[in-house]
């Protein structure tokens, strides 16, 4: 099977005035169609840099980003994002800010909204304001938006980093049972070990910067349930210790 995303021996430095930061050494690595991989490491060994690079927003220094077998320089690639900030227009009801995407690649109008919004129940709030939803709801509304796009690999940024603890359980649950139903294949970039482990297949853990990869653990967790039931299995606890000791 041909992975969705393969970075193969990707490099990175940056150039500025005050000279140039290997940001990343070489990092090779796939996901498959479907799949959720969560990417670990230190603060500053690079994750961002390679969310960008996958995005296309900033070119490799040496290697390759492929997707669906073909650079993206020459692939007209959809790619997904999901942030910390919603990144909602407060002047825009919540159906606006799901027809956003649509509007700027003008696309009049999908089916596919009024399926998505009444599938995660967001339908009865489609005139409200995204002041008038909780952090929780919001992000829900900014995943949908993505969606409507179908992208083929969808990019998480840290989207939990801004919520409350109370919250962010249930934040976490919803939005990886919308993912899973939708079966898209993923990426999330985080500092949360425990979030990694309760939500992906499979995390790859960065070393420091310049960085590669040090380490890939496949997660033989139940897929079946929440993030929030898998951090109860056994095995969840191994799996914390055994990343905690490389991150060390
Ligand atoms: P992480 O997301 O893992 O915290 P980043 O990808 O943001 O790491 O950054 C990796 C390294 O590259 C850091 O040392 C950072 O200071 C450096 N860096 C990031 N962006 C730039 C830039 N635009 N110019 C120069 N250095 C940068």
């Amino acid at each position: 099977m041909q992975p969705v995303l393969e970075l193969k021996d990707v490099g990175l430095n940056y150039h500025s005035k005050s000279g140039e930061t290997q940001a990343i050494k070489s990092i090779s690595f796939s996901i498959n169609d479907g799949e959720f991989v969560g990417l670990v490491g230190p603060s500053g060994c690079g994750k961002t840099t390679v969310l960008s690079l996958i995005s296309g927003i900033i070119k490799p220094s040496c290697g390759e980003v492929l997707v669906n077998g073909k650079n993206i320089k020459s692939n007209k690639t959809k790619i997904g994002y999901m942030f910390q900030k919603d990144l909602l227009f407060p002047w825009r009801t919540i159906m606006e800010n799901v027809n956003l995407g649509l509007e700027l690649q003008k696309i009049k109008q999908s089916k596919k909204v009024v399926e998505l919004l009444k599938k995660y129940g967001i339908y009865e709030f489609k005139d409200k304001y995204p002041h008038e939803l909780s952090g929780g709801m919001r992000q829900r509304v900014a995943l949908i938006r993505t969606l409507v796009l179908n992208p083929q690999i969808l990019l998480l940024d840290e989207p939990f980093g801004a919520l409350d603890y109370q919250t962010r359980q249930k934040v976490i649950d919803d939005i990886s049972s919308i993912i899973k139903s939708e079966k898209m294949t993923s990426l999330l970039v985080t500092h949360d070990v425990t979030e990694a482990i309760s939500m992906c297949d499979r995390v790859i853990i960065l070393s420091q910067r310049p960085s590669c990869v040090k380490k890939e653990i496949k997660i033989k967790l139940d897929k079946s349930k929440s993030p929030t039931q898998r951090k109860t299995e056994s095995k969840f606890f191994d799996y914390q210790t055994q990343i905690w000791k490389e991150l060390a």
